[in-house]
């Protein structure tokens, strides 16, 4: 939309092209994270989005989900649930597969970390293809969640494969 704070986040955000592979255009938010404003003012724009919601659980997508989901959950009153890369998690798990442009990865919740009918919102950094995002809604549906919406920083319109009707992005 139009609010006057997404500006100055898109213009803290780096493009570093061709990494980490040629053809890339990597955004990089480290960059947001070291201006305090514009971390300040992309956590905030998701809390007023969220505040109020009846949201249970924010699900952060590892690793930059990690970073964004936690100052969110804490603010509207959520517990925060980490998605991870296999192998990470110590307790029993539930996987999702998705498919990467080269190969497939896989993203794993706990189990027990979700009870039935909970109200989730999905926190990554970026949606491309939306794969990523398509399998942390199958890891909370698939535990009994209910996925409210997905939240990122940035969209990549013109990657879109899958096409998610409930990803809110701050801008493309
Ligand atoms: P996708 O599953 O294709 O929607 O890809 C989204 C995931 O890959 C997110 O976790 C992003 O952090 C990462 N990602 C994909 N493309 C980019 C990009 N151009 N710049 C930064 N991160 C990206």
């Amino acid at each position: 939309d139009n609010d006057p704070r997404i500006e100055g986040i898109a213009s803290s955000i780096r493009v570093v092209p061709n990494f980490p592979k040629p053809g890339i255009m990597f955004k990089d938010i480290t960059t947001l994270l070291l201006d305090p404003k514009a971390f300040k003012n992309t956590v905030d724009l998701f809390i007023e989005r969220y505040t109020g919601k009846g949201i249970d659980v924010v699900a952060g997508v590892e690793a930059r989900g990690f970073i964004f989901g936690p100052p969110i959950a804490l603010a509207i009153g959520a517990k925060f649930i980490p998605l991870r890369k296999p192998r990470k998690l110590p307790g029993a798990v539930i996987s999702e597969k998705y498919v990467l442009e080269y190969g497939t990865d896989c993203l794993e919740m706990h189990i027990g970390a979700i009870q039935p009918g909970e109200r989730a919102l999905v926190v990554d950094d970026l949606v491309a293809t939306g794969g990523t995002l398509c399998a942390a809604i199958n890891l909370l549906e698939r535990s009994g969640a209910e996925v409210v919406e997905c939240a990122c920083v940035i969209e990549l319109p013109e990657l879109k494969v899958h096409s998610i009707h409930i990803v809110y992005s701050l801008f493309s």
